[in-house]
């Protein structure tokens, strides 16, 4: 029997996708580094699916159609490299390589060149929805070889989650577009977990709502504009007790790790100059927490206000501006994340498919949400849109929340409870709206210091006072 595609790495993310793709009618060949996890996935899992073996990487490959498909699901770095390096001579001109590991897109952009040159096509394709999503329909976010896209469109599309009947896959862009598509989606949802963080720690400190009570809001949030897999799994953690009855999560230490995705949001925000702030500040945000030694420490010796007792009078009027709150500084991160998306197609050339990267991350994935449906119409009515704040929905959406959020992030800062992620997603709205910044005293600053030189306003430029270069 020969295969539709083969992969390799039997870890819970091949194993989940090569059961989705004989669930979806194709035949697969396994084939894994320690060949005994091979023998026992093909008399466990696999038995009596459309699922084979192969126990080299020769063997995979003599048992694929052609253009032979070869996907990789193995630890991202160096793993992938050996890889293509162990597959290549047993390949052809016009074959594929698919990664579909977490890897960093510069990689991306370099094993497409790299095997480019060679005739190899390659896709480095972003996968997200853990395990689960892996197993009953991932979100698939693909780039690289465009000649690669109709070779593959049907595993991958049948496979995938679907959002109101659609797949939630579709051709990103070239080279590493895929990876980066899925980087920025991994720092949306920094920023997405560090909102509800801050929301829930507003609600226990400020309201002194107890756990449950905050479950059940958000209950109700994940039945209106909140509506998302985030929501709804923190609702349930919230109601998850210990043995003795107790709320497990208040027994969990609040030192919050990092793979390092966020991260490189972050640093490539920086590298592109968009002020992508709030994932920014849910990667320092994690960093503060685990600082936990110092901020025991220091919370013995600083001082702040004292949040009165009975503070909130008016619970519903609270967690309505709180749902505000939170709704807007969403709507600012992914306003701030399709802008270095756009910035980043600039830089790096790529013609990407933006009404299909809201769609791909609109089901499947850890950030799936209602409200990507939203931004989906607002691609679709215009894929140029420049930013999501000019599109009417978003643009009166923020409106309709300032003064909830206004009114939250007022509370918060009076009384001392840090909401980076809810006041920096204010600053970068007050700062983008503001047609005059202070940036001209910054300017003159550099320059009597520095000599650095500043541009004057054309309408102010003179013989005496030239226009200057611009920045
Ligand atoms: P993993 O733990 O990241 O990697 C284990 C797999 O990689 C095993 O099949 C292992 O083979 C193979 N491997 C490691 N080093 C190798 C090498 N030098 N040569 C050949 N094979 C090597 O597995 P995973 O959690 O299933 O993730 C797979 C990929 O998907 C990763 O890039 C991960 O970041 C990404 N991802 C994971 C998730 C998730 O929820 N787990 C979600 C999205 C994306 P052996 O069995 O021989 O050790």
């Amino acid at each position: 029997m020969s295969a539709d595609i083969g992969l390799i790495g039997l870890a819970v993310m091949g194993q989940n996708l090569i059961l989705n793709m004989a669930d979806h009618g194709f035949t697969v060949c396994a084939y894994n580094r320690t060949v005994s996890k091979v023998d026992h996935f093909l008399a466990n899992e696999a038995k009596g699916k459309s699922i084979i073996g192969a126990h080299s990487i020769k063997d995979l490959v003599s048992k694929l159609k052609r253009p032979r498909k070869v996907m990789l699901l193995v630890k991202a770095g160096n793993p992938v490299d050996w890889i293509i390096e162990e597959l290549l001579p047993f390949l052809e001109k016009g074959d594929i390589i698919i990664d579909g590991g977490n890897s960093h897109f510069p990689d991306s952009n370099r094993r497409y060149e790299e095997l480019t040159k060679k005739g190899i096509l390659f896709v480095g394709s972003g996968v997200s929805g853990g395990e689960d999503g892996a197993r009953l329909g991932p979100s698939l976010m693909p780039g690289g070889s465009p000649e690669a896209w109709p070779e593959i469109k049907d595993i991958f599309q049948s496979i995938s989650a679907k959002a109101d009947g659609e797949p939630c896959c579709d051709w990103v862009g070239p080279a590493g577009a895929g990876h980066y598509v899925k980087m920025v989606h991994n720092g949306i949802e920094y920023g997405d977990m560090q909102l509800i963080c801050e929301a829930y720690d507003i609600m226990k400190r400020v309201g002194g709502f107890t756990d449950k009570e905050i479950g059940d809001v958000m209950e109700t949030w994940n039945t209106g504009v909140l509506d998302s897999f985030l929501i709804e799994i923190t609702r349930d953690i919230l109601r998850f007790d210990d043995v003795d009855g107790t709320p497990l999560v208040e027994k969990i230490m609040d030192k919050a790790g990092q793979k390092g995705t966020g991260k490189w949001t972050a640093i490539n925000a920086l590298d592109l100059g968009m002020p992508v702030t709030l994932i920014g500040e849910a990667v320092f945000s994690r960093c503060l927490s685990a600082l936990k030694d110092d901020r025991i420490r220091a919370s013995k010796i600083l001082s702040g206000p004292t949040i009165p007792a009975n503070l909130i009078t008016d619970r519903k009027q609270f967690i309505d501006d709180l749902e505000q709150a939170l709704y807007a500084s969403k709507i600012i991160s992914y306003c701030q994340g399709f802008m270095l998306i756009r910035e980043a197609a600039k830089t790096y050339g790529w013609e990407l498919n933006f009404p299909s990267i809201a769609l791909m991350w609109r089901g499947g994935c850890i950030i799936r949400s209602v409200f990507l449906g939203e931004i989906t119409k607002a691609y679709r009515t215009n894929p140029d849109l420049e930013n999501l704040l000019f599109d009417d929905f978003f643009k009166n959406a923020v409106t309709n929340a300032q003064s909830g959020w206004r009114k939250t992030i007022a509370m918060t800062t009076t009384y001392g409870i840090p909401t980076p992620a809810f006041s920096t997603a204010l600053a970068f709205y007050d700062g983008y709206r503001s047609e005059r910044l202070p940036a001209n005293l910054l300017q003159a600053q550099r320059d009597y210091f520095g000599a650095h030189t500043f541009r004057v306003l054309p309408e102010c430029a003179s013989a005496n006072l030239p226009l200057g270069e611009d920045i």
